[in-house]
Formats: structure tokens, sequence, C-alpha cells
């Protein structure tokens, strides 16, 4: 029997805790940048389920690694070997700047960011960590303490110590802070949700060097930014970054293509530092998860998304500017942040009545677009047409 669409919602709401607003739609299946509800309506989903759907909704590929291998064995943890897990290991890394020679795996971003932290207080046994204004990292203990975007923070009170806030692009800030108690600098290289922010290249070679210079692990928060949302692999050692590579990277979100997975990459010094138990997780390294990391990647090879993200973006980045209503269109490749002069509430809801998903931020008047890597020229023209359409609703 078939669900009505009315029973779901006023199911969900009535057993579920209300901590998001939703949006009106029941989901069903997804195909590429697609999302398909189960009133018939066909959405162009631009925000991906919060960055996730990096290969699109269902990639055929991540699909029939995940099948296969749920028929294997769907989980046993890091107390035995398994070749799905080194394969996935093996073919991460070759993704990642040579620097990088072992992971952790995690199971959300979070949690990779609080071993982050950990693995630099055990490298250095400094206490302390930088982070960002605007910067967010998670919604665990450490990972909220260090997040000083709007409210989260005061959520996780009582904070953790030792957190420390310098102001995003403002090396003086991080040079005051920069002592020998610092085990970390951690940052978001873009800031995603504080409405894509970006800093000048030069700041993340200063930070380079400062961390080196005072024997600091440098973080960088790839949740995001990382698995070719930004035309390249990751923010590390890309051009817009000035080649800086840090010490451990963070990811989740894109890596399982929706299956929940996330990582620490570090560098050989890190790794010389990390004994055994010190970092543990039962579910982290999961071969269910594993599968999909591997396929993950394959897919975004064999299809050439990242070129895609590079063409494709440049494009969306040129439309985008041309509207007479944007302030500024900022980002890189398919993470992209269009700020109006007024707050994007109204339009996020005018595109989503025109069956179009897109994403807000902590910045009401910045519109956010996390869309597939595999999203089209003709997908972009759609979102550009029903834009303009969205706007005219609104009588702009
Ligand atoms: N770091 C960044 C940059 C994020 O955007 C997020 C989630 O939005 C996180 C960390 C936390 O990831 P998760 O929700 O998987 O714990």
């Amino acid at each position: 029997m078939t669900t009505v669409v009315h029973d779901v919602v006023e199911l969900e709401d009535r057993y579920q805790l209300a901590t998001y607003k939703k949006m009106p739609i029941v989901v069903e299946r997804g195909k590429d940048a697609w999302i398909y509800a189960s009133d018939g309506r066909k959405y162009l989903d631009l925000y991906g389920g919060h960055a996730v759907a990096a290969t699109g909704h269902c990639h055929p590929h991540v699909v029939a690694a995940i099948r296969e291998q749920t028929e294997k064995l769907m989980f046993y943890s890091n107390l035995v070997y398994s070749e799905t897990r080194a394969r996935a290991a093996e073919k991460l890394l070759s993704v990642a700047p040579g620097r990088f020679s072992q992971v952790f795996f995690t199971n959300s971003g979070t949690e990779s960011n609080e071993n982050a932290m950990r693995m630099a207080r055990l490298t250095t046994g400094r206490p302390n960590i930088i982070t960002f204004s605007g910067g967010f990292h998670g919604r665990t203990a450490d990972a909220i303490s260090a997040t000083f975007l709007g409210k989260y923070r005061d959520l996780g009170k009582p904070n953790v110590p030792g957190h420390l806030q310098a102001e995003f692009g403002g090396i003086e800030t991080v040079r005051a802070l920069a002592d020998d108690t610092v085990a970390a600098i951690m940052l978001e290289p873009v800031q995603s949700m504080a409405g894509v922010r970006m800093a000048p290249p030069e700041f993340y070679k200063a930070l380079r060097e400062l961390s080196d210079e005072r024997g600091i692990v440098l973080i960088y928060d790839e949740i995001q930014t990382g698995i070719g949302r930004t035309g390249e692999w990751f923010f590390a050692g890309s051009t817009a970054g000035n080649g800086v590579v840090p010490d451990i990277l963070t990811l989740a979100k894109a890596l399982g293509s929706g299956i929940p997975v996330g990582a620490c990459l570090v560098t050989r010094d890190i790794a010389a530092h990390i004994r055994e138990n010190d970092l543990g997780t039962t579910f982290g390294g999961g071969m269910i998860a594993m599968s999909a990391v591997r396929a993950t990647i394959e897919a975004i090879e064999k299809d050439n998304m990242l070129e895609n993200v590079a063409g494709v973006g440049k494009y969306l980045f040129k439309r985008l500017r041309e509207l007479p209503d944007v302030v500024e269109v900022r980002g890189l490749g398919f993470l992209i942040g269009i700020e109006f002069s007024e707050p994007v509430g109204p339009l996020h809801q005018a595109l989503l009545e025109r069956q179009v998903i897109t994403g807000t931020s902590g910045n009401s008047n910045v519109l956010r677009l996390l869309p597939p890597l595999c999203l089209k020229r003709q997908d972009v023209d759609l979102f550009l047409t029903e834009l303009r359409a969205a706007a005219s609703d609104l009588g702009r």
C-alpha cells in the first residue's frame, strides 16, 4: 500500500524531534542531480542533502559496490584486516597530496575533527586550538567548542577549554595567539556555512609558515571542500590555497556518496606520534562504508567529474555574475555563495515552489549551492530560468 504524503509528514513530525525546519517534500528516489518526490514531482537538487550527494543520487557504480559488499560482509571492526578497507585507504591516499601517508576512518565530520584535534594535542603535548570567526566544525563537545559561527558554540556550553578565536583572513590575529600552548590551527579553508567566505591565497601560506615556525599542527577541515567540490580533489595543494598542504585533513559528507563515513588524513610526522589505543571507533572503517569510499572516488574519476565541476562551475559563476540583483558570487567550483542585497528566505522558498532545491547559510543574504558534481550545463540553464522566474514571482 502506498502511504499518502500527508501521513508521512504527520508521522515524522509526531515521532521525530523537531530539530529541523523541513522542506515540505517527501523524497522517494533520486538520480544524478534530481530528486523525485512521492507526489510525482521532480526537483533539481542544488544542495545535495548538505553537500553529501557528490556523485549524484544513486550513482550506479556506487550502488553496485555497496550491494556487492552487503552480500559478502556488512561489517567487521578495525580488529581484523579487510581487503575492502585496505583498498579504500589506498584509493583515498592515491588522490590526496603526497604529504599524506595514512588515514583514520570515522563516521562523520564532527568525529573526524574531534580526532584531528586529539592527534594535534598528542603530537605537540600542548592543549590549545586556534580556530576562526565564522568557522563551523561540528556539534560534538570539542568540535562545537572550536566553532565560532553564530549560536552554535553556546549550544555546547560548558565548552571544552583551550579554544582560541582568530579572525578569518587576519594573520596578525593568529600570530598574536600562536604561543607555545597552541597545538593546532584548524580552519575550513572556504567557510561554507558562514556564507561561502574565502581568504586571500597569501593567508594560507602565512598560516603554513607560522605553523612550521612555532611547531603547530595545521588542520584543514575539508568536510565540505574535499572530494572534488572545488574542481580539484582537495583545497589542500590547490592554486586557490597557494599550494599549501596541512598536516591533517578531515573529510566526511561526499566521501561515501551518502553512506556515513569520515576520515582524517595525516602526514608521516603526525602518524609517528599516534600509538595503539590513542584513537578508536566501533563503526569507522566498516566494510559498507569502505566500499562506498572507493566506489565514490572511482565514480568521480570514471565520469571526469572534476573536469565537469571546473567547466560547469565556471559557466555558472559567469552567468550568476551577470544577474542584476546579485551583489557578489563567491566560492570555488560547486561550492557557491550568491549574495543578494536582501534576505534570501523568500527566494529560497519561491525556488522550492518551482522545484529547485537550494541552500541558505549563516548569512541571511546568501543563497548557497552545493550541487552534485555531475550537474550539467542544461541543469544550470534551467536553474537560471527558474531563478529569474522566482525573483519575478516575488515582484523583483
Ligand atoms: N565541518 C564542516 C565544514 C561542516 O560543514 C560540517 C557539517 O556541516 C561538519 C564539520 C560536521 O559534520 P557532521 O555533520 O558530519 O558531523
